[in-house]
């Protein structure tokens, strides 16, 4: 049968959902994007070409069924298009806002023309879903009397979570924090993802029998001995927590904060959690970012939100073209410039800049930074070095920096604990081909096996690791993994 209209991609132009004003929506941290009409959802859906080799598959960490759910779209069959959406995407409402969309850096169609807006089509069809309340607990028929303890409730443990009890093994997740759901949660701001969509597909996951601990910190207040006496698996989803310093002088001072700290209270206090020892604020402050990252753009928009009187981003990296960078062809990810809706927001943004050093007042309050301008020499076979340009020091005011420079790795704890091994980058050792660590029964995935990444990786590799795991278990397993996807095309 044809899939998709043939002559889509040349009669309609690519749109996604375009967002209310930077006015109206620094007044409040709620999502902004206003939804299309389900017409032009049905033309997106259309220009895809459904190529013969749909590169868009290979570009997608999840593998998910790209031309098959575009041409439902275009069909107005939203439910199919949500069913084949969710056989290879637990949670797609969290990609479908969040996901920088490597599959559309693949799409062919973006050789010559604007790729299909295959993230936004995603977003809609599983809210048209939960909409419609198609999304309902799927209870397993049989349980497997198997018991499976998971440490950590990101995106990689929710859906190694999932997938396993739909194995009809006992699910229990371990989550240290109050509520559930990781970064998702704790890092990431409400007006990217409002907390109300991770709530609402953790009920269906309760639905469905999965047990949730919260302030159950695995290590410290509960023993990783009794976990392992009391299940048949232990999976580590805790993520890569420890946040980057920076040894310079003055990053002690009044006014230098870890991003994180700054994300994570702002989150808390949204959701009405109320006790601090020290409320870090941007209001009516000169704040500096140091970082340009997703973890950077977040405190740019929130800094915003805040009312700050000054927002400024720096990057150690020189800028990048908008364009694909000729040693970055398609249909590879590129290195390229990226805007974000809070970079729209307001704030000056500096390239190629170090931080040397932060100056503070007699009372250790911030007070300013000294910078220098870098650059990068590339030599052939040898590790890009950093170069300090001469006479390039300046010094910029500010009372608040806020420093975004990523992850060095997950905490040691458990690790020390279980004695697992480590790889060359800290993260925990196992490998792609069964996801166990060094010690028999203890799993791992998501970015405490593979360092700092993305929500979709992070779901992968929570799908990948509960298949391995089950067939551990079982000897066999029908879960699903990436590549035995292919589902009949309709
Ligand atoms: C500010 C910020 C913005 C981001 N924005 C994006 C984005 O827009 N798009 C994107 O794709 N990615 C983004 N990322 C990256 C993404 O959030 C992560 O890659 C992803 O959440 C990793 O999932 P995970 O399940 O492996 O770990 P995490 O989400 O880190 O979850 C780990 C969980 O384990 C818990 N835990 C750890 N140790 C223990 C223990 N001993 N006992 C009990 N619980 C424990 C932690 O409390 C946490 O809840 C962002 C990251 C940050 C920091
Ligand atoms: S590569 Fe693009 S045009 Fe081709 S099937 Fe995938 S989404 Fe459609």
């Amino acid at each position: 049968m044809i899939m998709g209209k043939i002559t889509g991609f040349l009669e309609y132009k690519r749109a996604v959902e375009t967002y209310d004003t930077v006015e109206r929506r620094l007044k409040n941290y709620k999502e902004f994007t206003v939804p299309m009409k389900e017409n032009s959802l049905k033309e997106q859906g259309a220009r895809c070409m459904d190529c013969g080799i749909p590169f868009c598959h290979s570009g997608c960490p999840l593998g998910n069924l790209i031309p098959d759910f575009n041409d439902h779209v275009y069909k107005g069959k939203w439910k199919e298009a949500a069913k084949i959406l969710h056989s290879t995407n637990n949670f797609p409402e969290f990609t479908g806002r969040l996901c920088p969309a490597p599959c559309e850096e693949a799409c062919v169609l973006g050789i010559n023309e604007d790729p299909v807006s295959i993230e936004n089509i995603e977003k809609n069809i599983v809210e048209t879903a939960f909409k419609e309340g198609w999304i309902t607990a799927q209870v397993p028929e049989n349980r497997t009397e198997k018991t499976v303890a998971v440490i950590g409730s990101g995106p990689a443990g929710l859906a190694a979570a999932q997938q396993l009890n739909r194995a009809g093994h006992y699910v229990t997740v371990f989550e240290r924090d109050s509520k559930v759901g990781g970064l998702l949660r704790y890092g990431i701001p409400d007006f990217k993802l409002e907390k109300r969509i991770i709530d609402r597909r953790i009920s269906v996951l309760e639905d469905e029998g999965i047990i949730f601990k919260t302030n159950a910190h695995v290590g410290k207040n509960i023993s990783i001995e009794t976990l392992k006496n009391e299940f048949d698996v232990i999976v580590l989803c805790g993520g890569a927590t420890i946040k980057r310093p920076i040894p310079i002088k003055g990053a002690h001072l009044k006014g230098v904060y870890q991003a994180m700290d700054f994300l994570k209270q702002n989150n808390q206090r949204i959701d009405g959690q109320s006790k601090f020892d020290e409320v870090i604020l941007a209001k009516n402050k000169h704040v500096i970012v140091i970082g340009g990252g997703d973890t950077g753009s977040d405190c740019i928009g929130t800094s915003n939100r805040h009312g700050a009187k000054s927002v400024t981003n720096f990057e150690i990296l020189s800028k990048p073209g908008t364009g694909r960078p000729a040693d970055q062809p398609w249909p590879y990810w590129p290195m390229r410039l990226r805007t974000s809706s809070s970079h729209k927001e307001g704030v000056e943004r500096f390239f190629s800049i170090s931080t040397k050093e932060f100056i503070g007042d007699k009372q250790g309050n911030l007070k300013g930074l000294v910078t220098v301008e870098v650059e990068w020499i590339f030599k052939k076979g040898e590790r890009p070095q950093l170069k300090e340009i001469p006479n390039t020091e300046k010094q910029w005011d500010c009372d608040l920096v806020l420093l975004a420079l990523g992850f060095t790795g997950p905490e040691t704890t458990l690790i020390e604990q279980l004695g697992l091994d480590t790889d060359f980058r800290t993260n925990i050792k196992a490998s792609t081909n069964d996801y166990m660590t060094n010690v028999p029964g203890i799993f791992t995935a998501g970015d405490m096996r593979r360092g700092q990444s993305l929500i979709v990786w992070a779901i992968s590799e929570g799908r990948q690791a509960a298949h391995h795991i089950d067939a551990w278990l079982m000897g066999r397993s029908n879960l699903p993994l990436k590549d035995d996807n292919d589902l009949p095309r309709v």
